[in-house]
């Protein structure tokens, strides 16, 4: 599979001697986007070994995990269902109206049941329901998707650091394993509070050549401030790069602003992985009235 990657160019990167390419595995399907394109496929394929037809999964309401359940599973002949944390919302929001105009069947539990998603009275009462099923972790990281994302890397990939963005840690976990231990593979998480993460992220990968930047997630997962959204909108308009509010953004604002503090040594290369998300744009634009680019 052929995936672009691009040089920005950028006189701060000049006057730093730094280059910077970013790896635009967001194209790689229009709607499973990104790194949810490489964390559903050998699901999709254990899946099918299993002979089981419905794929269920978990997730908030802007989820890009949904979204892309949805679209793969349908894509795939599967069935998928939905578990939302969080009550039923008429109108549905842009994600959950594509996840079901997609054939993802939606059920909704509260935040409490959420908690005991993972419980074995909570999957037995599922299966009694629905019948038998695949089931995929909230944020879709499991086994299947660490070896998935391992493929993320490919040997063109030589720069000295990998930089992603993180939710569970599904995706840097599969990057790490990838790399070669001459790479510093650094991770930006989008959520506050990393111990868990790392814990997770050792789980997945044994090896060292990795660090948590955790100065980016301005506030919170979902959280946005106006300097995130105009360092966006300025990024899109002079690279014609399109990144999401929720992960992408954050790092490449993270990316620059680490640049400009001196953190890389001059004639360093640099390759950012475009996870993709931009669907979870359009929702940001309908609640706080902003005009990001997206691919809904
Ligand atoms: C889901 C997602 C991530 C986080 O991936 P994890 O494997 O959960 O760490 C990062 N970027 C984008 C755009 C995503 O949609």
């Amino acid at each position: 599979m052929y995936i672009k990657t691009q040089e920005i160019s950028h006189p701060l990167l000049e006057e730093n001697e730094i280059r910077l390419f970013i790896k635009r595995i967001d194209l790689i399907d229009y709607f499973v986007s990104g790194n949810k394109y490489y964390k559903l496929k050998y699901n999709l394929l254990e899946a099918e070994k299993q002979k089981v037809s419905t794929i269920l999964t978990f997730g908030g309401a802007f989820s890009n995990h949904i979204a892309a359940t949805a679209f793969a599973a349908k894509q795939k002949g599967y069935k998928s269902i939905g578990i939302i944390r969080g009550e039923d919302t008429i109108p549905l929001n842009d994600t959950l109206s594509f996840a079901k105009e997609h054939g993802m069947e939606l059920n909704y539990i509260s935040r409490e049941e959420y908690r005991q998603k993972y419980t074995d009275t909570f999957i037995t009462n599922l299966q009694q329901k629905l019948g038998n099923f695949h089931i995929i972790p909230e944020g879709g990281t499991n086994k299947f998707a660490v070896k998935g994302t391992s493929e993320i890397l490919d040997e063109n990939d030589t720069q000295n650091y990998i930089c992603t963005a993180i939710g569970t840690g599904g995706t840097i976990s599969g990057i790490i394993n990838s790399s070669s231990d001459n790479q510093k593979v650094l991770g930006f998480p989008a959520l506050k509070g990393s111990e868990d993460l790392e814990k997770g992220i050792r789980s997945w990968s044994n090896k060292q050549n990795w660090k948590l930047i955790t100065d980016y997630h301005f506030g919170g997962y979902a959280k946005i401030s106006e300097e995130l959204i105009q360092f966006i909108m300025d990024f899109y308009h002079k690279q014609n790069i399109p990144l999401d509010a929720v992960y992408t953004g954050k790092m490449m604002f993270g990316i620059f602003d680490l640049i400009q503090s001196d953190f890389f040594p001059k004639g360093s290369s640099i390759l950012a992985i475009h996870t993709g998300g931009l669907q979870g744009n359009k929702g940001m634009n309908t609640r706080f009235n902003l005009n990001l680019p997206h691919n809904l």
